[in-house]
């Protein structure tokens, strides 16, 4: 597949609602879109590096200067996803880069054959359950209220963000208001140290289905040791960025569930490693969210219909960030967004949408 022009598309997306995490709070998405041209169709890949480097260490003009100055030239002059990927290889990081290339060649490459991205991969479901992901909110009323609106939607698991100062009182809240029942689950964003391991043992007490990312990307040694105090499941989320890493991960006790998101690792075709290598060990999957627009959305619940992915994901539905999304709006069905059928990722952004949002383009040719 020849490869005649790559744009760069930057775009600003307001969020319908301020995200506070324990890293930061967001009120827009500034996104970089990346689009490959070829002769037999154009792909589309969405880079999920956030403006700051705060929950990595990539940011989105760096991504976009990578992109431009060393991952663009290095693609071969015919390229299959397999071969964009073997050509970035060399370039340590720059993962959420390499992810959103390598998924526009490929969502290219898919489209030109007329297969669904979900197909390729291996998905198993034609719809996926949804969870939701809640921010750091001012008051436990107010998160009472928040909550009790996502599940009037229909969501069938809540995510809160948790860091210290957030964590027991809240929890116990949400747990107390809305019963034993309701899937409830912690993200920590890396907020807390071993030193903590005490305090977060009080979290279990109220049944959760895991506590994600409690302390830094690199402790992977110190959550295994903290895996060992408390009986909550420990999932892992900034700490994975490889099938190493998960190897790693899971020899040493670290976790027992992994968050994947494939801009963290790579790209979808690292993302489906993680996947057979946590199934081959019984390790559970979800799949992640970055506050990902229509075209991220889509390849990512595409992702989430494969086999491992056992637990629901933070595969919200569009509205849940974004008043105007630059594709079709994800709609929930019964808590559930259906799996894309289209070639290759299925959705395309509505042109006039994608115009009114954009910031900039660059055109590199080929
Ligand atoms: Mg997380």
């Amino acid at each position: 597949m020849k490869i005649t022009g790559i744009e760069l598309r930057r775009i600003a997306m307001p969020l319908v609602a301020p995200f506070r995490t324990s890293f930061g709070t967001e009120t827009a998405r500034d996104v970089l879109l990346v689009r490959v041209v070829t002769p037999e169709a154009e792909g589309w890949g969405e880079c999920v590096a956030m403006s700051e480097p705060l929950y990595s260490p990539e940011y989105v003009d760096g991504a976009a200067e990578a992109m431009r100055r060393f991952l663009i030239p290095a693609l071969p002059d015919q390229a299959d996803a397999q071969a964009a990927g073997r050509a970035l290889a060399p370039f340590k990081g720059h993962r959420m880069a390499k992810a959103a290339l390598e998924t526009a060649v490929l969502d290219a490459q898919l489209r030109a054959r007329g297969e669904s991205l979900a197909a390729y991969l291996g998905a198993v479901a034609d719809r996926v359950p949804c969870g939701v992901s809640i921010g750091i909110m001012g008051s436990i009323p107010e998160l009472l209220d928040t909550v009790e609106g996502y599940l009037a939607q229909g969501y069938i698991r809540i995510k809160l963000k948790i860091q210290p100062g957030w964590d027991v009182a809240p929890v116990r809240a949400v747990r107390e208001r809305f019963g034993p029942e309701l899937p409830l689950q912690v993200d920590a964003n890396a907020a807390y140290t071993l030193a903590d391991a005490p305090h977060l043992a009080r979290l279990d007490a109220f049944d959760l289905l895991l506590i994600e990312q409690p302390l830094a990307d690199d402790d992977i040694v110190q959550h295994a040791a903290l895996a060992r105090r408390i009986t909550t499941p420990i999932c892992l989320d900034e700490s994975i960025e490889s099938a190493e890493h998960a190897a790693a991960a899971i020899t040493l006790g670290a976790c027992s569930i992994i968050n994947v998101k494939p801009g963290r690792v790579g790209g979808y075709l690292e993302a489906r490693r993680i996947h057979d290598l946590a199934r081959a060990h019984g390790v559970a999957l979800w799949c992640g969210g970055m506050l990902e627009t229509g075209i991220g959305r889509a390849a990512n619940v595409a992702l989430a219909a494969l086999p491992g992915f056992t637990l629901p994901g933070d595969t919200s539905a569009s509205r849940r960030y974004f008043a105007t999304d630059i594709t079709p709006p994800f709609e929930l069905n019964d808590g559930h967004l259906d799996v894309p059928t289209g070639p290759g990722i299925g959705v395309d952004p509505v042109p006039d949408i994608l115009d009114e949002v954009t910031t900039s383009v660059e055109w590199i040719t080929r």
